[in-house]
């Protein structure tokens, strides 16, 4: 039992802000909004909502508050994709519809939220299922930038394992030669603060 439950403690919200959270409805949405934007990676705002069953779609921080967490540079992700010459870094996946790039992204390594630039050394070009993933934990990075699955991590079919299961170990795609490849510093972060370690053996 933790020491907290042992004690019996319990928490509640300040009687000033239950009112207020009453009063105004758009509050909440603000609220969680905010509190998403400080401490996650964007692609996992999804996820935390419905976990917790909220509906936020309608909520726009405003932009007093929103300029506290800093603007996106517009040039990242058209960098990002370039320099990996649009391809998934994990899995070479390089689908484009009407001459645009579809469903790849340009993830974050060291999350913004926790003072990840937006500079290619930051940067790596994943599919919207790899970003997904590498924001949980399930992949990651070694220092020699090989790619890491974490053991908690279980599927069974053969496309999940084959998607997932046999990255490991396998070298992610560097980018063009004379680019940043992905900062060993930033690398070091994801595996302490979001890979969900031990990983696989490879
Ligand atoms: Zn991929």
């Amino acid at each position: 039992m933790g020491p907290l439950r042992a004690l019996h403690a319990r928490g509640r919200l300040h009687p000033e802000l239950t009112a207020a959270l009453t009063e105004d409805s758009a509050l909440l949405p603000q609220l969680v909004r905010a509190l998403l934007d400080a401490n996650f990676a964007p692609s996992l705002h999804a996820d935390i909502c419905q976990m917790v069953g909220l509906d936020l779609e309608d909520a726009e921080l405003p932009s007093h508050v929103s300029d506290e967490f800093g603007r996106r540079d517009p040039a990242f992700r058209p960098e990002v994709l370039e320099a990996y010459e649009f391809r998934c870094a994990f899995c070479g996946y390089d689908g484009w519809l009407d001459g645009v790039a579809v469903g790849l992204d340009a993830a974050h390594v060291r999350w913004r939220t926790f003072g990840g630039p937006d500079d290619l050394g930051n940067g790596i070009c994943l599919c919207a299922l790899h970003h997904r993933l590498f924001d949980r934990g399930v992949v990651g990075l070694a220092d020699d930038r090989s790619i890491t699955v974490s053991r908690k991590y279980i599927a069974r079919a053969a496309t999940s394992r084959s998607l997932v299961l046999d990255l490991a170990g396998r070298r992610a795609l560097e980018p063009q030669r004379g680019l940043a490849p992905v900062d060993r510093e930033h690398i070091r972060w994801h595996a302490r603060q979001v890979f969900r370690s031990p990983a696989r053996a490879a």
